[in-house]
């Protein structure tokens, strides 16, 4: 863990294992951080943090920029380790360790805009507003996509002027682990640090943290609660959270099969075994492209290569955790029972290769209906779900049948019904004609109960600061 500019072990010297998800064997051990290794992080992150906010914003930026390059300059070590900790497959995860540079890169160049304004409130005097970070933010991170959302989850709070504790997934902590030896070669002393450990008692103990009034958790909707009662319990602290969806992709008729069983495919993000909160994992077809999409997707869907995630052929590998894969085979069971069709998949892959692992076919349920749990609660693994619909108004009801809101897939050539489709639909996040992309400079995150705030872009950055007025009474 860092702490301080240290790499330390905890203070109750316990560890956690990190374990292979394709072999089930144990990769490492990391510090198993607890409520004493928060408090020492908090203390840590609070005294390095006015020396931090009293730099140049342009030299704030030229330390994120080093600190990018410095991962991209270990870009292979570190796609070995998240491979390997993770189970996702390494030609798309090379992506992740780009995009966990171009995050630190985005926010760098940004510092001119953490701006306040006048407002012409009197006409005798002159008021004026500054933005100021908060102190110390803690930031707790899920498993799918490590060193993305740990390079990430420094970069806005750090550009406005805050000092950072870290918590990385217990699942898949090891890529947090570089980060913290590079940050500690790199950054000032307690300007980041990562406490490994697990959601209770490390997460819960940087919630309550009396001294961190700014947290932003990325995870699951009942983590995300527990974490806004926690705050709410120990003081009055702004937290924003970017949680789970249960995503829909709606075609209408006027597509061609191909392309939507190929959008659907795409949409399902195989390459993480589905793991993505972004994955469009309820498919809603006109009942005219049902049966020629079904089959072309069960087809495509077969046909996914699962192998070892650090073979650059794999297309899929595996579930990243046996508490991931319990989950994801318990609701397997339940879509059988309540009646869904299993089109395709839905067992361990037959071969010797697989029989040790989290390994699972990639999945699709057909004549799936919103009653079913499959229909409503999030997956997060790589089972997606069919329906069908008639007429517009039952495709939005259908969309919207969740509580999540947080992507939504659109595909149709016709402007206008893509532009209703749009306005109807409850989710933060649509493509039209398009999946699974994120674009930075512009804004993230869910309605409903996948979340609160926005990031990736300029609000995520002066979310991380407090405004103060200043009236200057010049008569
Ligand atoms: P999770 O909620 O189980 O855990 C996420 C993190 O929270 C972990 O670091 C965990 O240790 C910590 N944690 C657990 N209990 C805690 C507590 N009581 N207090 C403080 N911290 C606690 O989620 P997961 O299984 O790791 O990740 C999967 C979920 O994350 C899915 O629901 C997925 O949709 C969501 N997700 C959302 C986004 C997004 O941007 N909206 C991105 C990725 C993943």
């Amino acid at each position: 863990m860092l702490i301080g500019g240290e790499l330390v072990i905890s203070q109750s010297g316990q560890w956690l294992e990190s374990i292979n998800p394709a072999t089930e064997e144990v990769l490492g051990l990391v510090p198993q951080g607890d409520t004493a290794d928060v408090n020492l992080a908090v203390d840590a992150a609070a005294r390095a943090q006015p020396s931090w906010a009293a730099l140049d914003f342009k030299a704030r930026g030229k330390l994120l920029r080093i600190v990018a390059e410095a991962l991209r300059a270990k870009t292979d070590e570190i796609l070995r380790i998240e491979v390997a900790d993770t189970g996702n497959t390494i030609t798309k995860m090379k992506r992740d360790v780009e995009t966990a540079g171009d995050a630190l890169d985005f926010y760098s160049g940004l510092g001119v805009e953490i701006k306040g304004e006048s407002m012409p409130a009197s006409a005798d005097n002159l008021h004026i507003s500054i933005r100021e970070p908060y102190g110390v933010v803690g930031r707790i991170i899920p498993f799918n996509h490590p060193i993305k959302f740990a390079a990430s989850a420094l970069a806005a709070p750090l550009m406005a002027g805050n000092t950072v504790v870290l918590k990385p997934p217990e699942q898949s902590p090891l890529s947090a682990t570089v980060l913290a030896e590079l940050c500690r070669e790199l950054l000032p002393r307690g300007v980041v640090n990562i406490v490994t450990g697990t959601g209770m008692p490390a997460g819960d103990a940087l919630v309550r943290h009396p001294a961190v009034k700014r947290i932003a958790f990325t995870g699951s909707v009942p983590t995300g609660l527990a974490i806004q009662r926690a705050a709410a319990e120990s003081a009055v602290k702004h937290v924003t959270l970017e949680l789970g969806g249960k995503n829909p992709l709606i075609a209408f008729p006027d597509n061609d099969p191909d392309t939507i069983a190929a959008a659907a495919v795409a949409g399902m993000n195989f390459a993480w075994q589905g793991q993505s909160c972004g994955s469009t994992s309820r498919l809603l077809l006109h009942h005219s492209l049902y049966k020629p999409v079904l089959e072309r997707l069960s087809d495509k869907v077969a046909a996914i290569r699962l192998g070892d995630p650090l073979d650059p052929h794999a297309e899929m590998g595996p579930i990243n955790s046996k508490r991931q894969y319990d989950r994801v085979c318990s609701m397997l069971r339940s879509g059988i029972d309540e009646g869904a069709r299993l089109a395709v998949g839905g067992k361990r892959p037959p071969g010797r290769e697989f029989q040790r692992g989290y390994w699972l076919e990639p999945t699709v349920f057909a004549d799936v209906v919103p009653d079913m749990r499959i229909a409503r609660e999030e997956i997060f693994g790589p089972v997606l779900s069919v329906f069908q619909w008639r007429d517009e108004a039952e495709a939005f009801k259908l969309a919207n049948a969740t509580e999540y809101g947080l992507t939504a897939s659109i595909w149709t050539r016709d402007i206008k019904t893509a532009l209703r489709a749009a306005r109807a639909i409850r989710s933060g996040y649509i493509w039209i004609n398009g999946t699974s992309a994120h674009f930075y400079g512009t804004p993230f995150g869910g309605l409903k109960n996948s979340g609160l705030g926005r990031e990736e872009g300029l609000d995520e950055l002066l979310s991380y600061t407090e405004t103060k007025m200043i009236h200057v009474m010049l008569g």
